[in-house]
């Protein structure tokens, strides 16, 4: 199976909508169409529209953003870039700029924990779907590691070019392209006039507006020990549910692609650049809550590496980003400010986690 950043069907949806209702909400029309696109599972549901053409371009914008940014597409500007380092700068187009931007601006918030050259690694660990993958020879995890570095990306504002200085470096955005293509699938939904909407690449949503003026959306929390395995809703295992409005939410966990070891150990596939191996800092799952897309894909990754403490830390300093933690010891913990919006499925998982709001 040819590799994209998108983990592979069949292991989709962090986190799914609940459509419960919305057949039978009655008068209100919805457009929505579901495609198969990034490897993965997208629906996009455009309230107070009955023309399902409106949701042609939105789909048009995803394939066209896919093949600029998707490192195991060959001719993908990204690709272009990665063939070019240590030779020569590539002049790209803005959405890659862009794109590239903002994944080095995270990589530098983070001081690496997240690393938009994890290229090299995740080429070497091969993580897919279940069942699939080895664990590397350790030198080749050195090796790899010795080209992961972002300080060493130099952007071009006025030729709008991207330089990797290391020959073998490698940029993948598998952690912030979802993202940053749910903004903009809401930017083409809004200038076709569209109000409310749900976009679900996924698992990574983005939430136009409310379901109405005074009703919220409502978007399930999947449960990271029981998540859905094919693609379907309506099987979902939820731990509660989020109810927001014009906010993204998107959810990184270990257990969306991984394999077992020979050790029984679970290699998953958000990789920690410091070490080579698959992060172990004690969570499960973290759903980020912010306005823009691409923060919360970067973000929800990013916290994953960094673990509970130090994201809270992180939050503590930055205006308007909620979360919501499972820790490997069963915990949620969840940031204060989400203390309306989460509402946890007391009734059915009360007895296997503990829920907390903490002041980030
Ligand atoms: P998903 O794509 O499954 O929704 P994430 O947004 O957390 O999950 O992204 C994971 C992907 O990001 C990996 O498959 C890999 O391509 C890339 N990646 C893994 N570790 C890191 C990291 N530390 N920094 C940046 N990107 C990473
Ligand atoms: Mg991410």
């Amino acid at each position: 199976m040819k590799r994209k950043y998108i983990k592979p069907a069949g292991l989709l949806m962090a986190v799914c909508i609940a459509v419960t209702g919305l057949a039978g909400c009655g008068k209100e029309k919805v457009a929505t169409r579901t495609d198969f696109a990034l490897d993965t599972v997208i629906t996009i549901a455009a309230y107070g529209q009955s023309d399902e053409g409106i949701l042609k371009e939105p789909f048009n914008r995803i394939r066209e953003l896919d093949g600029k940014l998707n490192a195991f597409s060959e001719d993908s500007e990204i690709s272009k870039i990665n063939a070019a380092a240590g030779l020569e700068p590539v002049a790209v187009s803005e959405d890659t700029f862009n794109a590239v931007k903002k994944g080095l601006e995270y990589s530098e918030k983070t001081g690496g924990a997240f690393d938009i050259t994890i290229g090299p690694l995740v080429d070497l660990w091969k993580i897919e779907a279940p069942g699939e993958g080895v664990v590397p020879e350790q030198s080749d995890i050195d090796a790899a590691r010795a080209l992961v570095d972002y300080r060493k990306v130099v952007l071009d504002e006025a030729a709008h070019s991207v330089f990797l200085k290391d020959p073998g470096m490698k940029i993948n955005l598998g952690a912030i392209a979802k993202g940053y293509i749910g903004d903009a699938v809401k930017s083409v939904l809004q200038s076709e006039g569209v109000e409310r909407a749900i976009i679900n690449l996924g698992g990574n949503v983005v939430l136009l507006g409310g379901k109405s003026n005074r009703e919220p959306f409502t978007v399930s929390l999947e449960n990271p020990e029981d998540p859905l395995s094919n693609g379907s809703i309506s099987d979902a295992s939820t731990l509660g549910v989020l109810r927001e409005r014009d906010n993204s939410i998107v959810t990184s966990g270990d257990y969306e692609r991984y394999f077992i070891g020979p050790d029984g150990k679970r290699y998953h596939h958000i990789l920690d650049p410091k070490t080579g191996y698959p992060a172990e800092s004690g969570l499960h799952q973290v759903t980020v809550i912010t306005d823009v897309s691409a923060d919360a894909d970067a973000l929800s990754t990013s916290f994953f590496v960094m673990g509970l403490d130090q994201a809270m830390a992180y939050i503590g300093e930055t205006e308007g980003v909620e979360a919501v933690f499972v820790t490997t010891d069963n915990r949620i913990v969840a940031t204060k400010g989400m203390e309306d919006a989460f509402i946890f499925d007391e009734q059915n998982y009360g007895n296997q986690y503990t829920l907390e709001f903490t002041e980030p």
